[in-house]
């Protein structure tokens, strides 16, 4: 795709129009059996499939400001300035049209469990008997100094939620100078996709290798080592892009001074850079720690998981990157989807008094472009253990790719498609 095609996209269909985040102006139900609060991977997932699951006898009521559906997940290619952001973004109308979902395009301001009320933003209350809860992550911008004031003036993106700042920072990244330097940071583990960051350093790699082959790409990685497909990774930044990408570990950004464009680390020198994509720590999304769920150190969520309902408060399921994981679990989409479909299960067993699945599965698969076609995975199966009460991969399932690949990249685009239909289709 060109530069041309590549705007056509992004502008086509009024893609960048529907990421606003307006009220709806059509009633708001002040009841529903199951209210679902954020349309991301496991929220809309756990919608359709509590519709499935209960062959349409249970009403759903989604609570999503987002008018379109912004995938995360390939995003880095809009980064890259291979993909728009139009080629990411899906439209709701599915889960209404063909599943019966009520979706409301407002957001949860409150939760009271013993009512079973969610407040909206709008001033609306809806009583419900289950509330899924999947709001994401949120990021802690005031645990880096100077961070909170830099992204709010956009001069710092972190385009970690996919939309407007995914193609603001492709736009910064396009406007560098040859000869400049592209700076990612990336904040101790748990954090929303393991890979995620490593595969955008690649992505803006493989631009800055065509267009401004002078540049420089610095990781800056406050864990020990690479915490994904680790040795896949340093195997084509060293082959495809030779000095041009440099992975320095145990960096931990404490502060930044957009005005010099610097990072401060909690050790070693300051960064200078002419690109800063400074990612903070994440914690569950603010719904959920406001409402008191994130139970585990203030910032995840501590779930059963057989049916992801809250152990901070009944009928409240949490799914998805605000919970706290199980052993071997990522923060991703793949696995946000798959926990909406075991919270369904669980969901209308109760609902309709059958007997609940003690042995849920889960499954994930990521998908990592190292170039703007070649790709590396890592997939697992996971399985509910009683005896523990948490989920363990299951042994000799998964594994990672033998090598980086053309034809993985076609299974990447394929995977997205797929549980884009599978999760709004
Ligand atoms: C750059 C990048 C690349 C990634 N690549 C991959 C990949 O290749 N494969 C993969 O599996 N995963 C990938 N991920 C991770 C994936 O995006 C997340 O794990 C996934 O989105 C988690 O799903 P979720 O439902 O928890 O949150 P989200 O999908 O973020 O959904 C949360 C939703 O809740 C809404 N919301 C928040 N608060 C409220 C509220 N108060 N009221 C109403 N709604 C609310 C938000 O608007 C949002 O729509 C990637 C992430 C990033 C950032």
């Amino acid at each position: 795709m060109n530069r041309r095609e590549w705007i056509q996209g992004a502008f086509a269909g009024g893609a960048l129009a529907a990421l606003g985040g307006c009220a709806s102006s059509s009633p708001v139900p002040s009841s529903a059996k199951v209210v679902v609060v954020g349309g991301g991977y496991g929220g809309a997932t756990a919608a359709k499939y509590v519709r499935l699951f209960s062959e349409q006898t249970i009403d759903v009521v989604l609570i999503e400001p987002n008018r379109s559906f912004v995938s995360c997940p390939i995003s880095n290619l809009v980064v890259g300035g291979v993909r728009g952001i139009a080629d990411v973004t899906t439209p709701y109308d599915a889960l209404r049209s063909r599943h019966g979902v009520t979706i409301v395009h407002d957001s949860a301001s409150a939760i009271d469990a013993a009512k079973k009320t969610v407040r909206l933003a709008g001033g609306a209350e809806i009583r419900y008997d289950k509330l899924v809860l999947s709001p994401g992550v949120e990021l802690m911008f005031d645990s880096v100094a100077g961070l909170r004031a830099a992204q709010a003036d956009g001069q710092l993106l972190q385009a970690w939620r996919a939309g407007p700042e995914t193609v603001a920072l492709w736009r910064q990244i396009e406007a560098m100078p040859d000869g400049g330097v592209f700076a990612i940071t990336i904040p101790e583990a748990p954090y929303r996709c393991p890979p995620g960051p490593y595969e955008r350093a690649s992505v803006v790699a493989a631009y800055l290798k065509k267009a401004k082959p002078k540049s420089k790409v610095l990781i800056l990685d406050a864990n020990q080592d690479v915490t994904s497909k680790g040795p896949l990774f340093k195997k084509a930044w060293s082959e495809l892009y030779g000095t041009m990408v440099e992975y320095r570990p145990q960096h931990k950004a404490v502060a930044v001074d957009a005005a010099r464009r610097t990072i401060k680390f909690e050790i070693h020198d300051d960064v200078r850079a002419d690109v800063l994509n400074v990612l903070p720590p994440m914690r569950a999304g603010a719904i959920a720690v406001q409402s008191g769920l994130a139970n585990a150190n203030a910032r995840w969520c501590q779930v059963d998981y057989r049916s992801f309902e809250s152990t901070a408060a009944k009928d409240i399921h949490v799914l998805g990157d605000a919970i706290q994981i199980a052993p071997g679990m990522p923060k991703s989409g793949h696995m946000a989807n798959s926990h909406g479909k075991v919270a369904a299960a669980a969901i209308v067993a109760e609902l309709k008094g059958l007997a609940p699945n003690e042995r849920p599965m889960l499954t994930n698969t990521c998908y990592s472009f190292v170039s703007d076609a070649e790709v590396i995975h890592v997939a697992s199966v996971h399985e509910y253990v009683a005896a523990e009460k948490t989920f363990k991969t299951v042994a000799g399932s998964g594994g990672v790719s033998a090598a980086r690949s053309e034809l993985e990249g076609r299974y990447a685009l394929a995977w997205a498609r797929n549980i884009w239909a599978d999760t709004l289709g």
